[in-house]
């Protein structure tokens, strides 16, 4: 099997080096991360600018660009072979609910696809995924590992991937994996209002809400209750059940 990997903390974050380590048992891994930090860069793709990879000692691709840019230019150009499964991550902190939106991560898993196979978005969730090292990714990366070694047996429609967010701890206390719906966020916290260091006025965005719809089922609940949370997303945001509502509307316009 040969994979694909890529994330949006970067190539030199931990979290990348645990999931290609762990993913190297499995089959050929290639990596192409963006070069430094672009959390929350969602999909963008970078049309201004060309891109360059810079091979690192490693083996992995570092690229001047997104996520998104670097899932887009491996399977458009850069690498000679298919791969047959894209995994993202392992990200440093939780992509759930309304995150998803946001995510570099999801959207380097979303940029996939069109191939043939289902990619995969991973996260570590909890206050202490920002701060540890390789070794604090490792359950994650262990149950990464745990799903797509029953790759074989999930059925799925095309352009589907899965959004994986794993809870911190010891492997364990990892309770099993849940099938889960997306959550809601509330409100996003203010913005926090600085002065630069020549006396203007700034800002800085702040923290993601506090989860709004935590119920039964979603991702959040999964996650608190020490669940690997497993959701399907696809990149149709069309509100179906909208449609007859908005159809009569128009026609009478
Ligand atoms: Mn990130």
């Amino acid at each position: 099997m040969r994979f694909l990997v890529s994330n949006d903390d970067g190539v030199l974050a931990p979290g990348l080096a645990a999931l290609a380590e762990a993913l190297s048992a499995l089959g050929e891994v290639t990596v192409v991360a963006p070069e430094s930090e672009r959390s929350g860069f969602s999909n963008a793709l970078s049309l201004d600018r060309p891109l360059r990879p810079v091979r690192q000692a490693n083996g992995f691709w570092a690229v001047n660009g997104t996520p998104a840019d670097c899932i887009h230019l491996a399977l458009n150009g850069l690498l000679d072979f298919e791969p047959d499964i894209v995994v993202s991550g392992i990200n440093s902190g939780a992509n759930l609910g309304d995150d998803t939106l946001y995510s570099g991560t999801v959207a380097a898993a979303m940029e996939a696809r069109f191939l043939g196979k289902t990619a995969m978005a991973v996260s570590l969730a909890g206050p202490g995924a920002r701060n540890c090292g390789p070794e604090g990714y490792a359950a994650a990366a262990a149950m990464a590992v745990r799903l797509i070694e029953n790759w074989g047996s999930l059925q799925l429609p095309n352009r589907t991937l899965l959004n994986v967010n794993v809870p911190e701890g010891p492997l364990a206390d990892i309770r099993g994996f849940r099938v889960t719906r997306l959550g809601h966020r509330g409100r996003a916290q203010d913005v926090l209002t600085l002065e630069d260091p020549r006396g203007r006025e700034v800002f800085w965005i702040g923290l993601a809400g506090e989860p709004m719809d935590a119920g039964e089922g979603t991702d959040f609940r999964a996650v608190a209750e020490g669940y690997v949370s497993v959701t399907p997303l696809q990149s149709d945001l069309t509100r179906h059940d909208a449609l007859p509502d908005v159809a009569r509307w128009l026609k009478d316009l």
